[in-house]
């Protein structure tokens, strides 16, 4: 019998209607693999969402496999896939949900939003956008309204107010040079400032990453400068870690004094290529820093390195330097292994230097000034300053600069005006979702690095969130929870599956104490990054601190 001819193509073909228009929409556009996820945002931004079409097209002109672009898109939270083309909703609405959103009344926002607005409307609820300050937050298209109202909401949408803008007084170049920019750096260029020198400066000063890790930036550029060119150098403007809003403060009133330090870090550490990664959710500061750039370039031709800008997707563990590195060369955000470290083998393999914004943006300063003028700062013993986000039942939530070691009551009095009529201090985040939680009597203690650790937390990026008498400290630890196991990029078990876990156990009314403990010793144990090691910081201050919130005496009818 004649053998039949089974042949037919085999996978997803390509539809050449969805082929053109990415064809069309990504003319100019440099198609180097690293830039999937700049490219994935043109389709998102284009279309308000990214089909399994226009994916598989992208796909192909990218010469990569459909699934490795899908599980790059899958993995951010800020591509919308679909598995048609399906007509795209008008107008997306996100609603924070994190801490200090949900201490402002979030959850009864979101609920007015979904009984009133249509369904041509949607509606999400997504973690930290950076605005603790002024809870509770949502953003209508990229327009932040800051203490959000349902009539805002619907005023925004009605009037297609739509775009993210930076605030009045943003010190632009042509003000920043006037005052006297960019003389440190042109005296760096110059060698009137020698490498050496500012190194020791650095030291010194006693000038930390101020991202989190805390470590020393001066001694991180002597590492770096010892390991063989080329070395490229990654910042970190991610701040994702709920309650943090300091970077976004910052880079809105005086971006360039942050763009001289990047400058001055590159000549010193002899750097080609700067990448500064910024979270999505900054879209006006993106946009300027990107024509403040160009300003720069056309001033000082052939001077500067290159600079480019990436944009993250949403996703809080792009924080964490490596993941922020991979998710640089357009893959899944997920942490590395270490060693080798990123100052040896970092973003394409190359020796990195990798440094939190406001680290940077001290620089100029700390130069002009000099080292004691910064580290002359501090109380009890601490030496510098720190850039506190604060938000909570204060009268003067914010960004405040204060000493380091100052303590909590002293930044609530000192710096924020008290705690507002009808509030009393009960409890404090000194470190965001992940630096733990501490009760009143420890108001006195100082914040810093290494201060907190014997009493189970730590200052991370110092956002600082105050709680009140009126407030469930139970209920914020859950609320931190959640937040890690949706966070979690899922890549160990203890943290993906603790992290779930732990977040169905405390919504239990009486918290099972010895479970609970068994979990947190395990994720901070066997989890490959801070998130994991941290995640439990929440869980183990309240059952130390506020034992009353989940006992089995007090549980009852708490919730
Ligand atoms: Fe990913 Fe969590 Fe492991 Fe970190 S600890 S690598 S976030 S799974």
């Amino acid at each position: 019998m004649k053998k039949q001819n089974n042949y037919k193509v085999r996978g997803r073909t390509i539809d050449p209607v969805a082929q053109l228009t990415i064809l069309q929409l990504v003319q100019g556009q440099s198609m180097q693999k690293d830039r999937l996820i700049e490219l994935l945002h043109l389709i998102q931004d284009n279309f308000g969402q990214i089909s399994l079409q226009h994916m598989h097209a992208l796909a192909e002109e990218l010469k990569m496999s459909m699934v490795e672009v899908y599980e790059v898109a899958s993995f951010y939270h800020h591509f919308d896939i679909v598995e048609d083309d399906s007509v795209p909703p008008q107008v997306t609405v996100r609603v924070c949900n994190s801490i200090s959103c949900e201490l402002m009344g979030q959850s009864d926002l979101l609920s007015q939003l979904q009984e009133t607005l249509g369904s041509d409307i949607r509606i999400q609820s997504v973690p930290c956008v950076g605005r603790c300050a002024k809870a509770p937050v949502a953003v209508v298209g990229q327009n932040p309204i800051e203490k959000a109202t349902l009539t805002l909401i619907k005023k925004a949408i009605s009037e297609g107010a739509l775009s993210d803008r930076i605030p009045e007084g943003c010190k632009l170049l042509d003000q920043y040079i006037a005052d006297g920019g960019y003389i440190t750096w042109q005296n760096c260029m110059q060698g009137k400032l020698d490498s050496e020198t500012i190194i020791e400066q650095l030291e010194s000063s006693n000038l930390r990453g101020l991202g989190g890790a805390g470590f020393s930036v001066g001694q991180k550029w002597r590492i770096v400068t010892s390991q063989p060119s080329p070395r490229l150098m990654a910042v970190n403007i991610d701040e994702g870690e709920p309650g943090t809003f300091k970077d976004r403060h910052y880079l809105e009133t005086d971006p360039h004094r942050f763009i001289e330090g990047v400058l001055i870090a590159a000549q010193v550490v002899g750097i080609d290529s700067v990448t500064l990664y910024i979270r999505d959710e900054y879209t006006a500061i993106r946009h300027m820093l990107q024509q403040e750039i160009n300003k720069l370039s056309q001033m000082f031709t052939d001077q500067l390195p290159t600079l480019t800008i990436r944009r993250g997707a949403g996703s809080y563990i792009c924080g964490e330097e490596s993941a922020m590195i991979e998710s640089i060369e357009g893959k899944r955000g997920m942490p590395r292994l270490r060693p080798p470290f990123v100052a040896e083998v970092g973003l394409f393999g190359r020796p990195t230097l990798e440094h939190n914004m406001e680290s940077l943006y001290w620089v100029r300063d700390i130069l002009q000034q000099g080292a004691e003028w910064f580290s002359a700062h501090g109380r009890r013993g601490r030496k510098g300053l720190r850039s506190f986000s604060v938000s909570g039942w204060v009268n003067n939530p914010g960004v405040h600069l204060a000493p380091a070691g100052i303590s909590v009551k002293e930044l609530i009095v000192e710096y924020c005006g008290g705690m507002l009529s009808g509030h009393q201090f009960k409890a404090y985040f000194p470190g965001g979702a992940s630096g733990g939680i501490l009760p009143e009597r420890l108001g006195d203690v100082a914040l810093d690095f290494d201060t907190l650790q014997e009493y189970g937390c730590f200052i991370g990026s110092a956002a600082v969130i105050i709680l009140s008498d009126q407030d469930s400290v139970r209920q914020s630890a859950i609320n931190a929870m959640k937040f890690f196991a949706e966070e979690s990029c899922g890549q160990c078990t203890p943290c993906r599956v603790g992290t779930e876990k732990a977040a169905t156990l405390m919504q239990q009314q009486n918290w099972d104490s010895n479970l609970l403990i068994e979990l947190s010793e395990l994720m901070q144990d066997a989890s490959i990054c801070g998130l994991g090691q941290a995640a439990a910081n929440p869980v183990l201050s309240t059952l130390r601190y506020f034992p009353e919130e989940v006992s089995a005496e007090q549980g009852k009818g708490d919730e």
